[in-house]
């Protein structure tokens, strides 16, 4: 059931007992279900979310991350509201792109793919900008692996009055966040990233007081968050549509294993160790990060050629005949590869790794 490790940004390598819980059918509207396992995430998300639980609520919702990311802006932010995006990565930009398909007053505020999202920017920018109600920011840009400064641009946007729209979809669950200390009011992930389920559905975490106002904000049927949220609150975990039963089950697995594993600090604490073997095995083998270490995450690397005839390609095929899928780069500015450090993945498998290159 491994043909190889998905040293990728996502889907993950899963442990075989996430994939086990899959051969068994639900009932997408039975209480065993509803009850039984749709229930237990949602609260199991908020209470690993926010350390004032009762402040905050999940909503789940078919489809890819980017289905959650969509929807949570698409039902969250009005037509007479004003979104700031701070991007420095494709999945900043698509948040501008979302909002231009929704027609929202937006603006995007572009940093270079190489550095952090700068707080005294935002701050600056929010100073001149009475008329921004919402921020939106991304964790961890997968794009390169920069980890955001989220508490710091948190602090910014709270301290101006606005809402704080946050896709944490490649950091949730392997690197600790509290919502309500930080004053996060949406935050977005999904199934197949560090909570370690298979792909088929995301999520949004979002302050209660907040989500109750959008009735009747959102443009499209199958992505009104509020709807969505309502439906599951009163029907007690009912989704309107089919909803993808056997990836929901496992999610629940993934989610005790990571109970089971201490958390998401031991969680982000194997995570630090898969990088830090990751990138010192490399570094010794001649290859450099296109990433200076303080804006690193330990969520995926990215790597420069180590030469200008450097054939990825081959170099790729040679790795996954060994027993590892690597992914190609994403910016434009620099040639680059990326190795993600997430999943059910250990040090001793970045080792295997640095070998395998090495051989190479
Ligand atoms: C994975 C990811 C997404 C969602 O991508 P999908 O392909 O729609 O699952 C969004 N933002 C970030 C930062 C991601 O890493």
């Amino acid at each position: 059931m491994r043909p190889y490790l998905l040293l990728t940004p996502g889907p993950l390598t899963t442990t075989e007992t996430v994939k086990g819980t899959m051969m068994s059918d639900w009932c997408t509207w039975d209480k065993d279900y509803n009850e039984g396992i749709v229930e237990v995430i949602r609260r199991g998300l908020v209470d690993m979310a926010s350390s004032r639980p009762e402040e905050y609520t999940a909503v789940l919702m078919q489809g890819s991350g980017t289905f959650c990311v969509e929807a949570a802006l698409g039902s969250v932010v009005g037509a007479d509201d004003h979104l700031l995006v701070a991007a420095n990565g494709a999945y900043g930009k698509r948040m501008g792109v979302i909002a231009d398909y929704y027609k929202l007053n937006c603006r995007m505020m572009k940093f270079d793919e190489t550095v952090a999202v700068s707080p005294e920017a935002v701050s600056k920018y929010l100073d001149e900008h009475g008329e921004v109600t919402h921020v939106a920011v991304v964790h961890c840009e997968t794009t390169t692996g920069v980890l955001n400064p989220l508490d710091e641009i948190a602090r910014v946007v709270k301290a101006h009055g606005k809402t704080l729209i946050v896709d944490a979809m490649s950091s949730f669950g392997g690197v600790p966040i509290d919502m309500a200390s930080l004053g996060i009011d949406i935050l977005i992930s999904s199934a197949n990233k560090c909570i370690q389920g298979v792909p088929g559905f995301g999520f949004v975490i979002a302050r209660r007081a907040l989500l109750e106002k959008c009735k009747g904000v959102a443009r499209s049927l199958s992505l009104d968050l509020y709807d969505q949220w309502e439906t599951m609150e009163k029907g007690h975990g009912k989704w309107r549509f089919t909803s993808p039963t056997h990836v929901v089950r496992a999610f629940m697995q993934a989610m005790n294993e990571l109970d089971e594993e201490g958390g998401v600090r031991a969680r982000h604490a194997r995570y630090c160790e898969n990088h830090r073997v990751l990138v010192e095995g490399m570094r010794s083998l001649g290859y450099n990060t296109l990433l200076p270490d303080e804006w690193q995450s330990p969520v995926i690397t990215s790597f420069y050629y180590p030469s200008a005839g450097f054939d990825f390609a081959a170099f790729y095929q040679a790795l996954k005949a060994k027993g590892f899928v690597i992914y190609p780069g994403k910016i434009s500015q620099a040639d680059t590869f990326r190795i993600g450090s997430i999943g059910d993945v250990c040090p001793d498998d970045f080792r295997r790794l640095v070998e395998a290159v090495g051989e190479l």
